[in-house]
């Protein structure tokens, strides 16, 4: 992992993704350096212009995205907490990328209900990365499904546990065992809902894309 981060990420890693990196260092739960750079790599490739991201913490896979979108290119940040955006954002707007982000405080799942109520924002979205409250993922995917345009993704952080199904015989703490269980019971759902094709990526925990079809 260490030659691939030093023949590819380094030698060109932006100041404010390392200065945004030393705020989070010791924190499970900033994206890792490699699922930034797909993150970004991948927005790039489709092009695209008007994302959404639920659950920003410090802002690593945040500033990640606002990077590849274009100058005139929207993100829709959602999060309950906004203190730890408000750290971030001195490092955010250093970047130039400050103009791009517009930062929802509150829960997400009443917030997209309201969403979906509005046509306006049906099949609007090009990319949505999901990052918050995995037991609530499913219930997100039914939702996003009607914002994501036909040929837009969804991404899905988290999809498995350091990249392994966690083995029901170890000696598991109580909210592994909670979150394995909704984890692998999203992974069953999402292979076979024909709106969407998609593919996992094992970085980090794991990320699974979802590419709208339908
Ligand atoms: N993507 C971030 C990590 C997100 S960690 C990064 O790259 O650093 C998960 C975040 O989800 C936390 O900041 C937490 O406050 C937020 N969260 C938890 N429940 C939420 C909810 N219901 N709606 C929105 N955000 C939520």
């Amino acid at each position: 992992m260490r030659y691939i981060f030093e023949t590819s990420v380094y030698p060109r890693k932006l100041e404010s993704m390392k200065e945004l990196r030393k705020l989070t260092a010791k924190n499970i739960m900033t994206t890792s350096v490699d699922e930034g750079r797909i993150l970004n790599m991948m927005l790039k490739l489709i092009n695209a212009k008007n994302i959404m991201e639920i659950g920003v913490y410090t802002g690593y896979s945040l500033l990640a995205t606002a990077l590849a979108l274009p100058n005139d290119g929207k993100i829709l940040a959602m999060d309950i907490n906004l203190e730890n955006y408000e750290l971030c954002l001195p490092v955010i707007q250093k970047a130039g990328v400050v103009h791009k982000i517009d930062f929802s405080e509150g829960l997400t799942l009443p917030f997209l209900y309201q969403m979906i109520q509005e046509v306006k924002y049906h099949g609007s979205v090009d990319f949505i990365f999901v990052d918050a409250e995995k037991d609530n993922y499913l219930n997100y995917h039914k939702r996003l499904i009607e914002l994501v345009k036909v040929g837009g993704v969804s991404g899905y952080g988290n999809t498995l546990w350091n990249g392994y199904v966690v083995p029901l015989d170890a000696p598991l703490k109580k909210y592994v065992r909670y979150y394995r269980d909704i984890v692998l019971e999203l992974n069953k759902a999402l292979v076979v809902d024909p709106r969407i094709e998609i593919c996992r990526f094992l970085i980090h925990d794991e990320i699974t894309l979802c590419r709208c079809i339908s």
